[in-house]
């Protein structure tokens, strides 16, 4: 029987499980060949760098305290920007700033988020233990409007789906890291996640899809790769669902706003679900005099749809605006929906091994714990 330090292991897929799994199994002292189709490292997790705008694939935040990141110690080595936790809900004609007292101290009294009773009681469902079988709205719309025109509408862009679609007990993880942690993002956009990790990989080869596990020179094998490659390399049945959304990028004037925080809608007037100036908060996502933002939708919506409610959300006619570009991600998330739990064992046969965000939770921290647990798993084979 081989050592583990002998064994030769690959990893097919270079997003944030392939790459943890391949620096678990280096640092046992494994020799590891990392399989990627596409050009780049990073998956879901990508940068694209357009007429001096930086456009994340996706909008999506960092939480530099997820304990994966902790472990990896990778946020130094990514110039991280952080963002405010605080959000702006739009209701009626005007703004409400909600989030973290320590920024906004006199937010949380203003009733039309829910009364200063209803958030006390909030802070009782984070630390208590959801049942299982319900969703995540079942849980809180007992807090009125709190849930319909704060949480609601924010965890639907955590989510990409609408929170009754979601399990209590594995959204309640979801929900609990954003209230306790410190989101941000690198100045040169999140694609520098990956890539920093990538560094601490050996041997990576890029445009390299892997359609059959047969004929791979390796003594085991990780299948990191999206949810619906994996299905088909490893035959899984019965597999999430995916939430789809798309990440629209307007050019707007200056002058429209000095906001750096999530702007989301307490009405639902329309398809967006959150809209932030987004080089308000990281100067370098546009070039110099200019303002980038990023707004999300999940369902199908025109670009003169989601301009019309912007222009409802920010006050402002849209006319001047510029679209930079569009993303649309049809598989975005995994939907864990109603009594579906994270962390399942990894392996499925011998030698064979499985990891990927749909495997422990819908987030980077998921998916590189994912990666982590099932290289384990393989050294402990
Ligand atoms: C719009 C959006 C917003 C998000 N927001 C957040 C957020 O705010 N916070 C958060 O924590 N998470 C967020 N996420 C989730 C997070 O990005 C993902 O959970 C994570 O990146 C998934 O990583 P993964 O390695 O499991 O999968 P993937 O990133 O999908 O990686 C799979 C890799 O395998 C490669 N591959 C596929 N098939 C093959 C093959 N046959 N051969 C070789 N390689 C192959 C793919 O090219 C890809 O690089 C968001 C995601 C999206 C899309």
């Amino acid at each position: 029987m081989k050592s583990v330090s002998d064994k030769k292991v690959a990893v097919i897929g270079a997003g944030l499980a392939g790459l943890s799994a391949a620096i678990t199994l280096q640092d046992a002292g494994c020799e590891v060949d990392v399989y990627e189709s596409s050009d780049r490292v990073g998956g879901r997790v990508a940068t694209d760098l357009i007429d001096g705008y930086r456009l994340d694939r996706g909008f999506q935040l960092i939480n530099s305290r997820y304990p994966e990141l902790l472990r990896l110690d990778v946020v130094r080595e990514l110039n991280f920007v952080e963002a405010s936790r605080s959000v702006d809900v739009c209701l009626d004609e005007a703004i409400v700033t909600l989030g973290d007292p320590r920024e906004n101290p006199f937010a949380a009294l203003n009733s039309a988020t829910g009364s200063i009773f209803t958030k006390l009681r909030f802070i009782g469902y984070l630390t208590s233990t959801s049942k299982q079988g319900r969703s995540v709205e079942d849980e809180l719309s007992q807090y009125g409007d709190l849930y319909q025109r704060v949480l609601k509408p924010f965890l639907s862009g955590v989510f990409l789906t609408s929170p009754a679609n979601v399990d209590a007990v594995s959204g309640k993880e979801i929900v609990r890291s954003f209230i306790s942690g410190k989101p941000g993002l690198p100045a040169h956009g999140a694609g520098e996640l990956p890539k920093a990790l990538a560094q601490r990989v050996r041997s990576i080869h890029l445009n390299t899809r892997i359609d059959s596990l047969d004929g791979l020179k390796a003594d085991a094998v990780i299948v990191a790769a999206d949810l619906t490659t994996a299905a088909q390399l490893l035959d899984i049945p019965n597999v999430p669902k995916l939430a789809s959304s798309t990440t629209w990028y307007h050019e707007v004037p200056i002058e429209m706003t000095l906001s750096n925080r999530l702007l989301i809608d307490g009405q639902s007037r329309g398809p967006v679900i959150n809209s932030i100036a987004i080089s308000n908060m990281v100067p370098s996502y546009a070039p110099i005099r200019k303002t980038l933002l990023s707004s999300t939708t999940i369902e199908f919506a025109s670009e003169s749809e989601v301009r019309r409610h912007l222009a409802i959300m920010w006050g402002v006619s849209t006319s001047e605006w510029a679209l930079i570009a569009k993303y649309e991600i049809p598989k975005s998330l995994p939907i864990f929906g109603l009594g579906k739990q994270g962390i399942q064992s990894a392996k499925v046969s011998e030698n064979l091994f499985v990891a990927g965000d749909y495997r422990t939770a819908p987030s980077q921290n998921g998916a590189l714990l994912s990666g982590r647990l099932a290289a384990q798993e393989l050294l402990l084979n």
